[in-house]
């Protein structure tokens, strides 16, 4: 199975999930959606309490209903808040806190964003952005709802921005073991429950990948969907420098692409 197809299947099993356990609450059903869930207010208060967010002035935040809360905290506490469209239809839309005073409930809502805020192209540096998820895993990676407008997102503010730190509110539910990946994907740095903050370490954030990863066969494999992730996990994106096939280039010694990176040979890779 390739990484899109164990990311669609991530997706498929938390909707269920939390639909079978009646954590998603309204929108339902939640398919097909960054899913709302029980406590999002609650992850919205914990996400209120962090020195990222009570230091920024200016703060981007998804469109999504779990989200809705962040966007009403966000105004009542005289931030500016930039949303993107659905989809990016419309591109982004700043929201004054001083034209929403008393009406910061509606003004976080879709409706009342396309009412009181402006449609820009240009907008200040936000010093905070805040993505829905479908799930994370602890060392950042987060899965959308799978169209990728998200990772656009977050993309366009760091190209336009630079570094920006990326919270997501979630349910713990969401937060799993492992999310599939590609390079191409944008990760968080903090992950906010009900329950929990989870800080992405420094070290896992910042975590060089192997030189060697972009042209490895091990890369190929693993997107392919024929090898384990934990030999990505465990080698090019951790100790590479244990890696006999990482030894092996740098030594210029000719080696099989079938090689794994503990120097066993897995015949059925091709
Ligand atoms: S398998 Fe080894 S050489 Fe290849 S990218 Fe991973 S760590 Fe580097």
């Amino acid at each position: 199975m390739n990484v899109a197809s164990k990311k669609q299947q991530l997706r498929e099993t938390i909707w269920k999930e939390m639909e079978r356990s009646r954590i998603a609450v309204f929108p339902l059903p939640c398919r097909g959606r960054i899913p709302n869930f029980k406590g999002a207010e609650i992850a919205a208060e914990r996400l209120r309490q962090l020195e990222d967010w009570k230091k920024a002035k200016v703060v981007f935040v998804n469109p999504d209903s779990p989200q809705r809360k962040v966007r009403e905290n966000a105004l009542r506490e005289e931030k500016t808040l930039i949303m993107a469209s659905p989809r990016l239809r419309k591109g982004f839309i700043l929201i004054n806190p001083a034209h929403v005073k008393e009406k910061e409930h509606f003004a976080s809502t879709m409706k009342g964003a396309f009412k009181h805020g402006v449609e820009v192209n240009n907008f200040p540096k936000p010093n905070l952005i805040v993505q829905g998820s479908v799930a994370v895993d602890t060392h950042g990676h987060r899965l959308g709802k799978g169209h990728g407008y998200g990772d656009v997102e977050i993309k366009t503010l760091k190209r336009r921005f630079g570094v920006v730190p990326v919270a997501t509110t979630v349910h713990d539910i969401q937060v799993v073991e492992a999310v599939p990946f590609e390079e191409k994907d944008e990760k968080v740095s903090v992950i906010v429950t009900p329950t929990r903050v989870i800080r992405v370490s420094s070290c896992s954030e910042m975590k060089k990948i192997c030189k060697w990863y972009v042209a490895c066969p091990m890369k190929r494999f693993y997107e392919e969907g024929k090898l384990e992730r934990k030999w990505i996990e465990e080698y090019c994106m951790g100790d590479y420098i244990h890696c006999v096939r990482y030894k092996l280039e740098e030594a210029g010694t000719p080696h099989p692409d079938n090689m794994l990176p503990n120097g066993e040979i897995m015949k059925s890779l091709k």
